[in-house]
């Protein structure tokens, strides 16, 4: 959003909440909480609803983090009301659905509680020093209605005093925030507590971080790395789509989810690195979360839009959003000079010894491992490594071979980053969708000026990688034990070599 688009938008929230006729459907929330119980007090008002019933629903899982999580069943006292403050029939629909009988109205109250007490980067946890708040498993929808506005009133706990979202304020409303539909509600998680809160501005955008450990921060470079991490990032597609980004970093913990312009992160509980290799991790996970705001929230599989709250969403495709993503934090990393190019082949060829030693490889695909993951987020089984594969340890030695082949097909004069920015511009801004996963190779094809009918069956299937073939593309050597190494190259190898690391 530029300065013109903002006023815009200060004028559109200024006509909504002022000439409610024009659009009176709404949902209007508050919350409040009983933090010492662990229970957050949701009072939803719900105005001009039409017909004679409607059926309110709430998420069972949340974008980007790909298990059923039945958010429902923290839920407990249901009531709804009339306007008149009477109760109203109501009928439940399936675990998710609230069927609520409002004849004669069109406005309806309902207030609930939910239990939060699980440790996720996708559940609520509250207790009396602080509250995270993952909206899909609060707030309720009204199906077939997602576009409805929302506003969100919070009324916290005496004894916390920062809330950190990237939602956006309601002006001149005390702790009151709006979500032009529910998919920007449920993509706007919250902190609230005595986080310590650090902002800066860098290109004209607003940055907020909020660290609830921050012990040990100003001993490092953190803000200043954060920054390196954020150019890059942004250069690479030549826009920053927010005017405002939110990093809630979290105490100790596993764990991080990327947003629309927020990421909610768990850490080690303090900026005391044991050694600079952690500290390189740390930065690599939020670089990870951060660049996700490209691919994945606006370059993302077709099956994702809408996003369907209410089950499993499956696609091939999780290895690009995912596995992509976790090859350009090496990329970013090095770009901004943060990490070295050893540094950079080092965490690549770690992926690549975790994959070929792992019989799992040759039981699953790439392109199977995307699909299925419902079934395997949080597999345990003893057999796990025999059977499946991760696509973000499969996906980041992917992109690295796609990288080098189109470099290679096109002496060096496009890369997967022409690829991620030809999705993002063509499809994500002018086209307003997602990709199909035939759409995907296609750009990568035209990309190339080949078909890269190879690297897409080390996709596809569990073909064996030729792994000489392509990494000799970049004068890259994969030894014995896979250690990946930077080797003395010319010409066309030692171009594409630097131009990766
Ligand atoms: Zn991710």
């Amino acid at each position: 959003m530029n300065h013109k688009m903002k006023n815009l938008f200060g004028i559109l929230l200024i006509l909504f909440f002022s000439v409610p006729a024009l659009m009176a459907q709404k949902l209007d929330y508050t919350v409040s909480f009983d933090a010492d119980n662990r229970y957050v007090l949701i009072q939803l008002k719900a105005s001009g609803l039409t017909g004679d019933s409607t059926l309110f629903r709430m998420p069972v899982w949340a974008p980007g983090y790909y298990l059923i999580l039945d958010y429902p069943k923290h839920l407990t006292g249901f009531r709804a009301n009339g306007a008149d403050g009477l109760p109203l029939d109501w009928q439940k629909r399936g675990k998710d659905g609230w069927l609520i009988q409002h004849p004669g109205t069109s406005d309806v109250e309902l207030s609930y509680r939910i239990f939060a007490n699980n440790q996720s980067v996708a559940e609520s946890k509250i207790n009396s020093e602080r509250a995270f708040l993952a909206p899909n498993g609060l707030f309720l929808y009204v199906d077939e209605a997602k576009e409805l506005p929302v506003t969100l009133t919070i009324r916290p706990d005496e004894r916390w005093s920062e809330i950190t979202t990237g939602l956006a304020p309601v002006p001149d409303a005390e702790n009151c925030w709006f979500a032009p539909d529910a998919d920007r509600l449920y993509d706007s998680p919250l902190l609230l507590g005595n986080q310590q809160v650090i902002r800066f501005e860098l290109d004209n955008r607003q940055y907020e971080l909020a660290l609830e450990t921050p012990d040990g921060i100003e001993e490092t470079t953190f803000v200043a790395d954060l920054q390196k991490m954020i150019t890059q990032a942004i250069a690479l597609f030549g826009e920053a789509p927010f005017q405002h980004y939110a990093f809630l970093l979290m105490g100790k913990g596993g764990g991080g989810l990327e947003h629309l312009n927020s990421q909610a992160c768990f850490t080690s509980g303090s900026f005391r690195f044991a050694n600079e290799a952690d500290y390189r991790r740390f930065l690599s996970f939020i670089t990870h979360e951060f660049y996700h705001l490209y691919n994945v929230k606006a370059i993302r599989p077709v099956e994702f839009e809408p996003f369907d709250y209410g089950q499993e969403v499956f696609t091939p495709m999780l290895w690009v959003s995912e596995g992509l993503t976790v090859y350009y934090e090496s990329v970013i990393l090095r770009r901004a000079g943060l990490i070295t190019p050893q540094q950079a082949c080092e965490t690549l060829g770690r992926f690549i010894r975790t994959v070929e030693s792992r019989e799992g490889n040759k039981a699953m695909s790439l392109r199977e491992s995307s699909y299925d993951i419902w079934l395997h987020f949080f597999n345990r089984n003893a057999n796990r490594d025999d059977v499946i594969i991760s696509y973000y340890d499969k996906g980041p030695i992917l992109g690295l071979l796609l990288d080098i082949a189109i470099r290679q097909a096109s002496a060096n004069r496009k890369s997967l980053d022409d690829v991620m920015r030809t999705l993002y511009q063509d499809w994500y801004k002018t086209a307003g969708r997602g990709f199909t996963e035939e759409e995907f190779w296609a750009v990568c094809a035209e990309t190339a000026g080949d078909p890269l009918t190879e690297i897409r069956s080390y996709v596809d299937t569990t073909t064996p990688i030729d792994y000489d073939r392509y990494l000799g593309y970049a004068g890259l050597q994969l030894d014995a034990d896979y250690t990946l190494r930077l080797t003395k190259c010319e010409g066309l190898a030692k171009a594409i070599q630097q131009s990766i690391f």
